[in-house]
């Protein structure tokens, strides 16, 4: 099983409660029975959920329904049926499937065009949600390379599609909400900054991890301070083009005088780390930019971590290939969670040809 669907399930536990009309309950049992429902729909916490709907730049109604369909409070045939509103939860759209949240806005089969029209949604069909938060869940921890903004206004179009459709018809269809999604997010953020009116809309730029290519390795670095302890963490992992891990490390040392200076050692210790394992073409790459500005200069003088750079430098000479990369911190997301890993356990942690538990769900969205 792998994480995702992992991920999928184990959120997905029910607890029981018992009724008390006993006729209505042998029609409701059976109803349970035949969608096999849960019984109680569990809560989540969603902390870092909470974070994300507040950084969607998309209009307040749109977020408002997002957050409303996390937290299953939205009007569909299931959350209807628990309130005794409505007898039936039979999707109308494919009347195969109950009508939940995660139904309507993702999982029904009349929505399957809108998500094979995209290669990453098309991926993510692979994978059973339990319900909308998890899917939420993954959409924001993969936000890197996922457009969560097109999502959020994607979700909401369907959303309005089937209430219109049940009211007096809608005058879009499937195929084209993705178009009027992309539609509606320019003219929001046209709206939201009217003195850029004269320039084209900017791409979509975003953060994220690539692969290297064959047959060289890409070397992610990252530090972490940890002030309580007066130590910081270093934070290293080394995947091939595939972007399967060949090597993974964290650990602890005392806390040197600058963050830069963290960000040069941890690259120290990354070129140190692929020498270790015998990788000799590889891209070092970090998101502290001052760092590699001053290993792409080829010297350092800083009074700081310039003895570090130096070092670097002379480590990387022997290497067959050897180049220095930027990356914003989205796409330096797996060596920023070792790092922060070293906080606690031994000093050094070495992972060969694997990964701890935790951080394995972000070495996949990397991927995805
Ligand atoms: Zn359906």
């Amino acid at each position: 099983m792998d994480w995702i669907q992992w991920y999928a399930c184990i959120v997905c536990m029910f607890s029981k409660r018992s009724g008390t009309e006993e006729d209505q309950i042998i029609k409701r049992t059976d109803i349970y029975k035949k969608w096999k429902l849960p019984h109680v729909i569990r809560r989540h916490k969603g902390g870092t959920r909470v974070v994300a709907y507040t950084q969607l730049q998309v209009p307040h109604k749109i977020k408002h329904l997002i957050w409303r369909a996390a937290n299953e409070a939205i009007p569909t045939l299931y959350n209807l049926w628990r309130r005794r509103v409505v007898q039936s939860v039979s999707c109308p759209a494919c009347n195969s499937v109950c009508e939940d949240t995660i139904h309507a806005l993702w999982g029904c089969h009349a929505l399957k065009s809108i998500w094979e029209a995209d290669e990453l949604t098309k991926k993510l069909l692979k994978y059973k949600f339990s319900n909308f938060a998890d899917l939420l869940d993954m959409i924001f921890k993969t936000q890197s390379s996922m457009d969560s903004d097109l999502l959020a206004v994607i979700f909401w179009m369907i959303w309005e599609k089937r209430n219109n459709d049940r009211m007096k018809g809608c005058w879009y269809s499937h195929q084209e909400i993705r178009s009027r999604a992309l539609q509606l997010l320019h003219e929001f953020s046209v709206a939201k900054s009217p003195q850029q009116h004269h320039l084209p809309p900017a791409p979509a730029r975003r953060a994220r991890w690539l692969p290297p290519i064959s047959p060289r390795y890409k070397v992610n670095y990252d530090g972490a301070i940890f002030k309580d302890l007066g130590a910081a963490g270093l934070g290293v992992i080394i995947r091939d083009s595939e972007g399967c891990v060949i090597g993974a490390l964290a650990e602890r040392i005392p806390l040197p005088i600058s963050v830069a200076t963290v960000e040069a050692l941890a690259c120290r210790r990354a070129i140190q780390f692929a020498k270790d394992l015998s990788i000799y073409e590889a891209t070092f790459e970090g998101d502290a930019e001052i760092v590699t500005n001053a290993l792409r200069a080829g010297t350092s003088n800083h009074p700081e971590f310039g003895l570090v750079i130096n070092d670097s430098l002379a480590l990387a000479s022997g290497f067959r290939f050897c180049n220095f990369a930027h990356v914003k911190r989205l796409g330096n997301l797996v060596a920023h969670f070792l790092a922060r890993k070293a906080k606690s356990g031994n000093v050094l942690q070495v992972w060969i040809e694997s990964i701890p538990d935790d951080i394995a769900p972000i070495v996949s969205c990397d991927i995805l």
